[in-house]
């Protein structure tokens, strides 16, 4: 083989190595930022470390145009325990969490001495419009029907009607809400300090609607109806 064939062959030989092999790692200037990671993953990870038990759901519905949710979890202890699992946005779930360890232990602790081991809802997800109370045969009717959608038909509520403690007792927004004792006093703690929790904040103060139970929900609105 003439030389310069030779010469050519061992270029051409070193240029497709240099090809298949990548540089070895010379990086200059900061690391590459890492992964972002989705923000339901994210928001998950935090109900795991914040001692939520859930489930996660498949997404039904389009929040957007009506009823459903896009990341709901089915969550039946929030810290404490629910007395029934409730589905709701993850969001919510990070948020209830957040107030069960925030705002109802402590108020719990200070009023009775005690932690709260339950709390009773009446309902999260639920696909109705607002105030009324008329639970809607199909997702998305709502444009159709006039009207608005209430946020739990959007995952975004929970209706809470009472807080059981470790001793069993009950104390009841509808039996215990109004009235000098210590129930009261606790069930005021709690509702004035969730209003820094949720968006919107309605007690039997608020309405009629309203008379037994707390309603907290995370929507675009900002109401404390305290
Ligand atoms: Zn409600």
């Amino acid at each position: 083989m003439p030389l310069r064939r030779l010469a050519v062959l061992v270029v051409l030989t070193v240029l497709s190595a240099c090809a298949r092999t990548p540089p070895s790692a010379v990086v200059f200037g900061p690391p590459p930022a890492p992964a972002v990671l989705d923000p339901d993953s994210a928001c998950l990870q935090e109900l795991s470390m914040m001692r939520v038990a859930y489930q996660p759901v498949q997404a039904f519905g389009d929040p957007d145009q009506g009823c459903g949710i896009v990341n709901p979890v089915s969550v039946s202890a929030s810290g404490a325990a629910l007395n029934r699992p409730g589905i709701m946005t993850c969001n919510l779930a990070r948020t209830v969490a957040r107030f069960e360890g925030e705002v109802v232990q402590p108020a719990a602790r200070a009023r009775f001495g005690q932690a709260v081991k339950k709390i009773h809802h009446a309902g999260t997800y639920d696909c109705r419009m607002r105030r009324n109370g008329t639970t809607l045969a199909a997702a998305g009717s709502s444009a159709s029907r006039g009207g608005r959608l209430s946020e739990h038909a959007k995952g975004q509520a929970i209706d809470i009607v009472a807080f059981e403690l470790e001793d069993g007792t009950q104390v009841s927004v509808k039996k215990d809400w109004r009235g000098a004792g210590v129930r009261s006093a606790f069930l005021q703690d709690v509702a004035r300090a969730s209003c820094t929790s949720f968006n919107v904040v309605l007690t039997p103060n608020h309405d009629r609607l309203h008379q037994d139970h707390l309603h907290l929900d995370i929507g675009p609105h900002t109401l404390c109806g305290y």
